[in-house]
């Protein structure tokens, strides 16, 4: 750990957008103008004093901001070991973190003066988190969706369109997330004066994966200080699910400096270690370029991303940020697994013990936390990241893995 010592925190990419070998900018030339227009202005207005107090203003009263750290004391009991801690995201005005970036997104797209956003949707939660962020501000806001997620989704279609935002179903290819990227990609290439693409999480091409970390930073300097406040001392370790990296890179992003402090980065195991039956990037990818940017990557020999699987919707993603890339390469964050069943059980007993419904990507990171804990000492700390709630999941749990399973302790996966 000696090896990055201090100022990791400021680490930068360099002007090309690389974190070491990661990231960059794999854009036709088109999009390479567009994207250097909207570096130059994300780097202008961050250290803006009106943008900054007009965005932290909007966290205070409207996202709900600081959210708390709170310590859950049954469950740490129950595993008897090391307490746990969460930082309670799931608090937030439409219950994730994804709201964090995309007010950053929406606010940068309203000082540029454009008329509307657009974006790129999976499981809808980025969607209904964008077209949250536009009504506020404003803005028109078209969310790009594969036809087969638009039949899968139908609550989050209809949230976003009672939120204002246009639907359009993508029927190229799979008709799902990744055609779905490409499909935004060029319509935002049609018109890219009066629209911005924003992005839902640390991926993409350059300058996305450094200004949706800037967004979610909050996330770890509030957690950082809160815990400081309540325990005078750093959490032991600090935990957090890992889809595209964003609510992981906003936590890690606090702690980085601190080398005592151990990070972990949980990825979904899935079913099991077959291709297509998990979507853990770091444990079995190698590196590759997906959606303009290099990274680690589940692909096959031509360089196509394999099929990923996940319980969670939201952290089915065959690649992953190159922040987290790098972080893994210079072994500051390691990089683990949690299970479908791992979640599940953190899913219920979270929600038993705590009263919290978590949602099925952040019962991952509760999962890896509950995994280590009774390992550590009593006096020892985690601090895990509840990237979300889990309203969003309930039908879908209980429908296949039944309250009776729970408690006969027998939950099979
Ligand atoms: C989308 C989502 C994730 C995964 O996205 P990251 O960019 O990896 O954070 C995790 N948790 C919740 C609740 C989400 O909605």
């Amino acid at each position: 750990m000696a090896k990055i010592e201090k100022r990791l925190n400021e680490l930068q990419p360099d002007e090309k957008g690389f974190f070491g070998t990661y990231g960059g900018a794999f854009i036709p030339e088109p999009l390479v103008t567009v994207m250097n227009e909207i570096s130059e202005a994300y780097l202008k207005v961050k250290d803006d004093p009106t943008f900054i107090e007009e965005l932290t203003m909007l966290q205070n009263t409207y996202t709900g901001r600081p959210t708390p750290v709170y310590y859950a004391k049954r469950l740490s009991e129950m595993l008897g070991g090391a307490k746990i801690y969460l930082k309670r995201e799931d608090l937030n005005h439409t219950g994730a973190h994804k709201i964090n970036h995309c007010l950053g997104e929406a606010l940068l797209a309203k000082r540029l003066g454009k008329r509307k956003v657009i974006a790129e949707t999976g499981a809808g939660q980025h969607g209904v988190a964008l077209a949250t962020a536009a009504a506020l501000l404003g803005l028109e806001c078209d969310i790009y969706m594969g036809e087969v997620d638009v039949k899968k989704q139908a609550p989050n279609v209809k949230r976003m369109k009672v939120l204002g935002a246009k639907v359009v179903p993508v029927t190229s290819g799979t008709k799902t997330l990744k055609d779905a990227v490409d499909a935004a990609f060029e319509a935002y290439l049609e018109d890219p004066k009066t629209t911005m693409y924003a992005i839902g999480s640390v991926v993409g091409p350059h300058p996305f994966p450094m200004m949706v970390r800037d967004f979610q930073s909050v996330v770890g300097r509030e957690a950082r200080e809160q815990f400081l406040e309540m325990n005078g001392k750093l959490p032991n370790k600090v935990v957090a699910c890992v889809g595209g990296g964003s609510n992981a890179m906003g936590i890690f992003s606090g702690f980085l400096d601190d080398g005592e402090v151990e990070i972990y980065g949980v990825e979904p195991g899935g079913r099991g270690p077959e291709p297509g039956d998990h979507a853990a990037t770091m444990a079995y990818g190698t590196k590759g370029i997906i959606h303009g940017f290099a990274c680690y990557l589940l692909q096959d020999e031509q360089g196509e991303p394999l099929p990923v699987y996940s319980i969670a919707s939201g952290l089915d993603y065959p690649g992953v940020g190159p922040q987290h890339c790098y972080l893994r390469d210079i072994e500051r964050v390691k990089y683990v697994i949690a299970t479908d069943r791992d979640a599940l059980v953190s899913f219920y007993n979270l929600s038993r013990l705590e009263g919290i419904i978590p949602a099925l990507e952040s019962a991952h990171a509760v999962g890896y936390a509950a995994n280590i804990a009774p390992k550590m000492g009593r006096d020892e700390t985690i601090l895990v990241n509840l990237s979300g709630r889990g309203d969003k999941d309930m039908e879908y749990v209980l429908e296949r893995y039944p309250l009776e399973a729970y408690e006969r302790q027998q939950l099979f996966v």
